[in-house]
């Protein structure tokens, strides 16, 4: 499954938004802070990026808040075990899914259309 990196800075509002979105789409993510992370500025700047947020998804760069292209990349979704709360990440668009938790091997079905 692809990792998820989006690329925001403090006095970004469509950062939080951007986010905020991430979080509702059970999407598993890490965030690279450019106004205090020199080497997220400068990755960006090796690509010729100025703006954010912009989402690495796998290999590709997406440079502003794009929702549908975004859904459209990530493959993935974290769902949360109802006995024990683990979270694991799951593909997406495999219909219903059997999916056995990790920690304490509870079987449940997750839906994994979007
Ligand atoms: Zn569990």
């Amino acid at each position: 499954m692809k990792n998820v990196i989006i690329f925001t800075s403090q006095t970004c509002p469509s950062c939080k938004i951007a986010k905020n979105f991430l979080f509702q789409n059970k999407i598993q993510f890490e965030q690279k802070d450019i106004s205090v992370d020199a080497k997220a500025r400068a990755e960006l700047n090796r690509r010729s990026i100025s703006g954010v947020p912009t989402f690495l998804i796998g290999t590709e760069y997406v440079t502003g808040f794009n929702p549908s292209k975004i859904l459209k990349l990530i493959d993935h979704r974290v769902v949360e075990c109802k006995k024990c709360s683990t979270k694991m990440r799951v593909p997406t668009n495999k219909g219903i899914l059997k999916i056995k938790c990790t920690h304490c091997v509870h079987e449940f079905n997750v839906d994994t259309q979007i």
